[in-house]
């Protein structure tokens, strides 16, 4: 398996250099070349089987050899290991539960896999190599906690001063000695032009190597394509059309569920559900897409105007529109409509959920009303309702807990930065 470079075609690289050199957001991001498609025995055959078992089929033909299986199954092993329910909820509707892991929203899933590759791939060539990241909270924590402790990795992330929850910033300073918290005074805005001016500095990536931990690395997709089959594995009817609805802020998790699909996972439609933010449904509905300013909204992990994963999307279907709209629907709602969602699945079937899967909810209950085929209707719920324990609370009336510990001290370096490019230079450049 080779990927492409999707504005550069002819382009094409080994796994380890498209995951070790995932950035330049100025040039296209990697697709693998040819999407490998699963015998359909296979998903008939995953009936309660686990996510880690799920996993070594999916994986294996979506990676280059560079990988060998026992590497594999370790990574698989460790990054893999929590809990992914699917719950329940009536009679056709479901919840499949993505926050089980040790930073309680489905980012754990893509970067504990992410940090065990690079992990593998530094150890093999003798260089120590950073991972970059802007953060407004959720990528942080995961990755904070995912590579902790990873040797020859050394981790710089950027947070907006004051923007980030409390349990976040937690997460952020608590994680490990080769992590570096860059508290930033400036918004997420100005975080990621300094992430994105970095990738750019043609001086600095002679002197380090430096990738991203973001979804537009690949790696961070892979593991998320096997929870839709895993969804399958434990659904006992299958004799309805599926649909799954996503919460989507940079399309990433969206994506995944897409190259489920290409595998082979009968998936009869995509529902991209989105706060205000909405360039993606605009764009399904008139067919131009027009990215604008990122909005804020109380699902923020979703607040993305311009989605990096969007081109990822178009590739996949050859930029050809109607075969996107026939695989996908997008829905946006308010926030007003977000704590509609939360209080109806309170009420009507006593689930707390957080904002965004909200907003997924949503999206579900929209599609199946306008459908008069009965569909087994599955939305992901990507954060524990207690990350975001303000807005459940007013909005439900639950109380909800996080089980995190704050014991010890801080064992993360930080630091607290100016908005400007040299600053962040030097410290990424130097060797501390
Ligand atoms: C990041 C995030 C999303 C959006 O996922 P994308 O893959 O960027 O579309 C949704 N919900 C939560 C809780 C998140 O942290």
């Amino acid at each position: 398996m080779k990927y492409y470079n999707i504005k550069n075609p002819e382009r094409k690289v080994s796994f380890s250099e498209a995951v070790m050199h995932s950035v330049a957001t100025e040039t296209g991001l990697y697709m693998p070349e040819k999407i490998p498609v699963i015998d359909n025995s296979f998903y008939s055959g995953i009936t309660n089987t686990s996510m880690k078992e799920t996993a070594y089929p999916v994986l294996r033909p979506l990676l280059d050899e560079e990988v060998p299986d026992k590497v594999l199954y370790k990574i698989i092993d460790e990054a893999l290991n929590f809990e992914i329910p699917l719950k329940k909820l009536s009679n056709n509707l479901y919840v499949l539960e993505l926050f089980h892991g040790p930073t309680f929203a489905f980012k754990d899933v893509g970067a504990r896999f992410l940090a065990g590759i690079l992990e593998y791939f530094v150890s093999g060539s003798n260089k120590e190599i950073t991972v970059l990241v802007a953060t407004s909270g959720d990528t942080g924590s995961a990755v904070a906690n995912a590579f902790k402790g990873k040797e020859g990795i050394r981790v710089v992330l950027l947070y907006p001063s004051g923007r980030v929850s409390l349990v976040q910033e937690h997460q952020l300073l608590f994680a490990g000695n080769n992590i570096i918290a860059v508290e930033l005074e400036g918004d997420f805005d100005d975080c990621q032009r300094l992430v994105k001016q970095a990738f750019a500095d043609s001086d600095l990536n002679r002197k380090i190597i430096l990738t991203s931990a973001n979804s537009i690395n690949i790696a961070r997709l892979f593991p998320q394509s096997v929870y839709y089959f895993h969804a399958f594995a434990q659904l006992q009817e299958r004799k309805k059309p599926v649909v799954f609805s996503v919460p989507s802020g940079n399309f990433g998790n969206l994506t995944a569920g897409l190259i489920a699909k290409q595998m082979g996972l009968p998936v009869s439609k995509f529902i991209a559900s989105t706060n205000i933010n909405r360039s993606v449904p605009d764009y399904l509905e008139t067919g131009v897409f027009t990215p604008h300013p990122s909005y804020r909204t109380i699902s923020n992990a979703m607040d993305v105007g311009n989605p990096s994963n969007f081109q990822r999307i178009l590739a996949i279907y050859g930029n050809d529109l109607q075969r996107v709209r026939s695989d996908i629907e997008g829905y946006w709602f308010t926030d007003g409509q977000t704590r509609e969602g939360m209080k109806e699945l309170a009420d009507n079937y006593s689930y707390i959920a957080d904002p965004h899967t909200a907003v997924a909810y949503l999206g579900l209950k929209k599609y199946l009303s306008g459908n008069s085929l009965p569909h087994i209707g599955i939305f992901l719920a990507t954060a524990h309702p207690g990350k975001f324990p303000e807005e459940v609370e007013k909005t439900t009336g639950k109380k909800v807990t996080l089980p995190y510990e704050t014991a010890g001290n801080p064992s993360s370096k930080h630091v607290k930065l100016s908005a400007d490019f040299d600053s962040l230079k030097d410290l990424l450049a130097g060797s501390s």
